[in-house]
């Protein structure tokens, strides 16, 4: 495992709330981080039908970009009943010409679900890899999970994307209704960073 010995990091995202979390999480460790747009950098294709292929496809091309090392995620619910679906492509079920529509996504994926007379529980997971790549071309995967079920109705305004469809393992609430900070500590996004620090910065 490299660790990681600069004290300057580019977050591999045009996402103003993702540069945040990272840049909170990162703190501790004395690193001045820069995002992607405020350096002028162009976002690249997600062409590969990973989670792992497209967050290496971001921070390699931010590293080779600015010669620093680079750190991109990719995430995405997968949903056994539908195969894994829509894993890579989560996003773009949302995907309308008026812009993103979750409600959208979350009754097609409830909807495939009926269709497939998929049994209960209908387990899934949210799903984070983080890669962090050098300009050498060498790089570190930290892959995080947070396993439930897909439950509907739709319940709870709180968080974005699929959360109001998504019930942790081991809660009675969606990841619509539990509480933000609560859902930062058990999220596939913690479980991955905690996974980063403590192989590259701790
Ligand atoms: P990306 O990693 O920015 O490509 O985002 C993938 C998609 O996964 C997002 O647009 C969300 O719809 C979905 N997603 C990822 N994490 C979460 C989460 O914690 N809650 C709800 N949806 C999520």
């Amino acid at each position: 495992m490299r660790r990681f010995t600069g004290d300057r990091l580019v977050v591999a995202t045009h996402n103003k709330g993702k540069l945040e979390e990272i840049s909170a999480l990162l703190e501790p460790f004395s690193v001045a981080v820069s995002g992607a747009a405020a350096l002028g950098l162009a976002e690249p294709a997600e062409t590969e039908d990973s989670f792992v292929g497209n967050a290496r496809i971001k921070a390699h091309a931010a590293a080779r970009a600015t010669g620093l090392p680079a750190l991109a995620d990719d995430s995405g619910i997968t949903i056994d009943g539908l195969g894994g679906a829509p894993g890579v492509y989560t996003a773009d079920w949302a995907e309308t010409p008026q812009g993103r529509d979750f409600v959208l996504a979350m009754t097609r994926a409830w909807q495939e679900l009926e269709a497939a007379a998929a049994p209960f529980p209908r387990t899934a997971q949210f799903r984070c890899t983080l890669v962090l790549a050098w300009p050498d071309g060498h790089d570190e995967v930290f892959e995080g999970i947070m396993p439930g079920q897909v439950v509907w109705p739709m319940r709870g305004s709180q968080g974005h994307g699929y959360d109001p469809i998504f019930q942790p393992d081991g809660y009675a609430v969606t990841f619509g209704e539990i509480d933000r900070w609560e859902k930062n500590r058990i999220s596939h996004r913690a479980d991955a960073f905690r996974k980063l620090v403590a192989g590259c910065f701790a």
